[in-house]
Formats: structure tokens, C-alpha cells, sequence
């Protein structure tokens, strides 16, 4: 066997504190090493030929916060897009469902939903900052009539029997969708309204659940799934999101 076949390529798995990553390895002619994190969360290391594998080891291993964070946020926010340009005819999600921006000009503004498409009045329709805080608004004032029911029904579960409702809010988050204070407050992340309702269910229902169970123990996935069987599914939805 050559000292070739001896050296470990393919998938590997690297133990990091409580995190695994693991990677696919591959050797090749090249100078330095690269690590890339795909969006569907895979991690591919290219290493040079002539590497050992301690040293990729110790590599991987010296970037592996780095490796997590960006596994990290595919896994909240699925795939990263272009950003928005909030212009005529770009696409918007709302509930799940996809709505063309059609922007005109007027002496006031507003933000109506029509058919399948946001029909954005303003001043200034070259202004594509102030179609996005329109946008932003009329999501704001949505989110907040709706996960409000969605909350009140969440909390019918009898898991939830006894409990309060909780003072929640709507934040602007980059890595989650939602998180719970540790004095019982929800944090929704906005756009979780441009998601479908199965999924803002989700997210409700598992802060609801560190109402009664802080951390993701064994205790705390008991609970959630009573509260919800097919949180799975959901979660795997969430996570495929574009946004
Ligand atoms: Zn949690």
C-alpha cells in the first residue's frame, strides 16, 4: 500500500468542544490549504499534496470557529442572497408566498398587497431606500398583528397549560429567527414573517418551550416534541428558506 493510500481523504470528522465538523478532505497539487463552507453546510478542505494529515488536522482545527460560525448561518438563513435592490419587479416574500415590487410615483406613500404584487407608492421611486423603509414598516405592523395570534394559538398546546402569556417583541436579527431572555421575554426575528406559517409556528412554539426549559436539554426536545411531533419538518423548511 502506498503511503498515498494510507493518508485519510474523504469524509472526516473533527471533534471541537461540543461541536463535530465534519469535512471532506481532498489532496491535490496546490500551495496552501483551503477550507470553504458550502451553503448547504458541507465543509470541503483542499489540501496541498505533500500535506500529513496531522497538519490539515491542526488547521481545520485553527479555523474551526470560523468553520461553525458560517455553518451557523447557513443552517439559520439557508442559502445567502444577493441583496435586495427594491426596485421595480424584485421579488418579496411574504407568508411564504413571492410578490413582485411595483413601484410608482405619488404625492404620498404607501405599501397596499395586491394580487401577487406590493404595490409601493412614494415620492421618489428612484429612492430605493425609502421603498425598502416601507417595505420594512408594512412588514413590521404585519408581523406584529400576526405573530401575535400565532402566539396566542401556539400557547393553547396543554404543554403550555398554566403559562402566561409572555411579553414578546419583534427584533432585526442576523443569525436566528427567535430567542428567549432569560426573563421570559420572546425575541421574533422580523423576518421570519416573509416565512410560511408552519415555520413561524416553529419558531414560536420552541420559545415558548424555554419558557419552561431554558436550554436544549433532553427535557427541553421531550417538550417540544409533545407541544409540536413535527417540529422536524418545519425546521427543515425554515432552513431552506431564501431571504
Ligand atoms: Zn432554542
Amino acid at each position: 500500500m502506498s503511503s498515498m493510500a494510507e493518508r485519510m481523504t474523504g469524509c472526516q470528522t473533527l471533534v471541537y468542544g461540543s461541536e463535530t465538523i465534519d469535512f471532506s478532505l481532498s489532496f491535490s497539487p496546490r500551495k496552501r490549504l483551503s477550507i470553504t463552507v458550502e451553503p448547504t453546510g458541507c465543509v470541503v478542505v483542499k489540501a496541498p499534496e505533500q500535506a500529513t494529515s496531522e497538519a490539515v488536522l491542526v488547521q481545520v482545527r485553527r479555523r474551526a470557529g470560523w468553520i461553525i460560525r458560517q455553518r451557523d448561518r447557513f443552517a439559520a438563513f439557508g442559502p445567502v442572497m444577493p441583496p435586495k435592490r427594491y426596485v421595480n419587479g424584485e421579488t418579496h416574500r411574504y407568508l411564504g408566498r413571492q410578490y413582485r415590487l411595483r413601484i410608482s410615483q405619488g404625492t404620498s406613500s404607501s405599501v397596499k398587497l395586491l394580487g401577487r404584487y406590493f404595490e409601493i407608492v412614494t415620492p421618489d421611486k428612484s429612492d430605493s431606500s425609502a421603498v425598502r423603509e416601507l417595505l420594512e414598516t408594512w412588514y413590521r405592523q404585519h408581523a406584529e398583528q400576526f405573530f401575535e395570534t400565532r402566539l396566542r394559538q401556539c400557547l393553547q398546546s396543554p404543554c403550555f397549560r398554566g403559562l402566561d402569556a409572555p411579553a414578546w417583541s419583534i427584533r432585526l436579527m442576523k443569525r436566528r429567527w427567535g430567542s428567549c431572555t432569560k426573563n421570559g421575554r420572546i425575541l421574533l426575528n422580523l423576518l421570519l414573517i416573509q416565512t410560511s406559517p408552519p415555520c413561524i409556528d416553529y419558531v414560536i412554539t420552541h420559545e415558548l418551550c424555554h419558557l419552561i426549559e431554558h436550554n436544549h436539554t433532553a427535557a427541553f426536545y421531550q417538550l417540544l416534541d409533545r407541544a409540536m411531533p413535527d417540529w422536524r419538518k418545519r425546521k427543515r423548511k425554515l432552513e431552506l428558506h431564501e431571504l
